[in-house]
């Protein structure tokens, strides 16, 4: 069977994993942890990035940090992952979902401005497969409005808009490092990233569970105490040991798997050009780190028939999500404005290819030419 995934691993991930077992300093924000966040406050530009367990608990953490209150509204796409929606539902929020684009499946920015009312207080753009959202519109019509924004930049890890990483651009940031991703801590892991520069203090704070144990480190108070909320949102040296296996490599892990993805690309497009299905944009003004190939098909029936095809064939491609406002919670926690144009329609089409470092090109030439036999057979 292909697998739909495989945690991206470079083989130094052991060695540093052991080192920090043997350095009897396990847990948070140790010698590896310090690394890691050094190398992403570089790479990002960003004034302070923090791990943390995962990305719903960096999100978790935006909601704190931007003061959310029972009753505030926060705005974001309905085709997304749980997490970005329930972060900000934990502190009260009425979620409000608004429509996707069809080109690139993330939030459109066009439709984000009449969903705004006086209790709105952030928006929270996805970058889905690691393709960047019109972010100038939607910084502009935050500063417009006084609203925060937190990019939910799961997927965007070495991706960029108009030449800036993802997850810098907004107030605030979240990175995953689950073993879906391409980059893992270890199977569970995230980031914050804070570009605004007066959230870096109470961020540590709230990370600490809410003491100022950080400060105390760094001798500027003489001793550690209870002063805010907070919760425990620090991974273990374990994680960061893992992931620091991997950043060493981000440049050879992000090139395999543009390459894979390229491939894919290429082989599809005349099946894209027969009219049989539709492959991603990726805008001019973003670069994507080929976190994931999907296609579209059309509709829920054929989507059924092609992935238990491919089953047959020895292929795992799988789909995602069901959108938000559709679910249970989603209509307790928030209510979609405006009209639903893409946001169902698009995702039931929507199909995932097995794409992983170190996928094979036999691997890849097979699941290519089963979706040509696919529709060979059936149209
Ligand atoms: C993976 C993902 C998350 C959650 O990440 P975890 O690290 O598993 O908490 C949130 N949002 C999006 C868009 C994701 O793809």
């Amino acid at each position: 069977m292909i697998p739909f995934n495989k945690p991206p691993y470079t083989g130094k991930e052991q060695q540093y994993v052991i080192a920090a077992m043997q350095s009897s300093n396990m847990s948070g924000d140790g010698p590896f942890s310090k690394k890691c966040q050094a190398w992403f406050e570089q790479r990002l530009g960003a004034p302070k990035t923090l791990l943390t367990p995962s990305c719903t608990a960096a999100l978790e953490m935006a909601a704190i940090l931007i003061d959310i209150q029972p009753g505030d509204e926060v705005i974001m796409p309905s085709y997304t992952f749980v997490s970005t929606a329930n972060a900000f539902a934990l502190r009260g929020a009425k979620v409000v979902f608004v429509d996707i684009r069809s080109d690139t499946m993330n939030i459109d920015e066009t439709k984000i401005e009449a969903a705004i009312t006086d209790k709105t207080k952030a928006i929270v753009p996805v970058h889905y497969a690691g393709v960047g959202c019109e972010m100038d519109t939607i910084m502009a019509i935050a500063e417009r409005h006084g609203l925060f924004v937190v990019e939910d930049a799961a997927q965007g890890m070495m991706s960029s808009y108009k030449g800036r990483a993802l997850g810098s651009i907004g107030h605030l940031g979240a990175f995953s490092f689950h073993e879906t991703k391409n980059y893992t801590s270890g199977g569970e892991g995230g980031l914050l990233i804070i570009n605004d520069s007066r959230f870096k203090e109470r961020a540590e704070i709230i990370r600490e569970k809410g003491t100022n144990r950080s400060q105390f480190f760094r001798g500027m108070v003489d001793k550690y105490s209870w002063v805010d909320i907070g919760s425990s949102f620090l991974p273990s040296e374990l994680q960061a040991a893992y992931l620091w296996g991997q950043l060493e490599k981000a440049e050879e892990i992000n090139d395999f798997r543009l390459s894979a993805w390229q491939y894919y690309m290429d082989k599809l497009a005349p099946l894209a050009t027969a009219g049989k299905i539709q492959l991603a944009t990726v805008p001019e003004q973003c670069q994507h780190n080929a976190h994931m190939f999907y296609l579209k098909v059309t509709g829920l029936t054929e989507r059924g028939q092609l992935l238990a095809y491919l089953k047959t064939k020895n292929i795992l491609a799988v789909f995602h999500y069901v959108p938000l406002h559709t679910a249970k919670a989603g209509s307790n926690f928030g209510r979609f404005h405006g009209e639903d144009r893409y946001t169902s329609k698009d995702s039931a089409c929507l199909i995932r290819l097995p794409m992983f470092y170190g996928i094979s090109k036999d691997d890849l030439k097979h699941v290519v030419e089963n979706i040509f036999l696919f529709y060979k057979v059936n149209k």
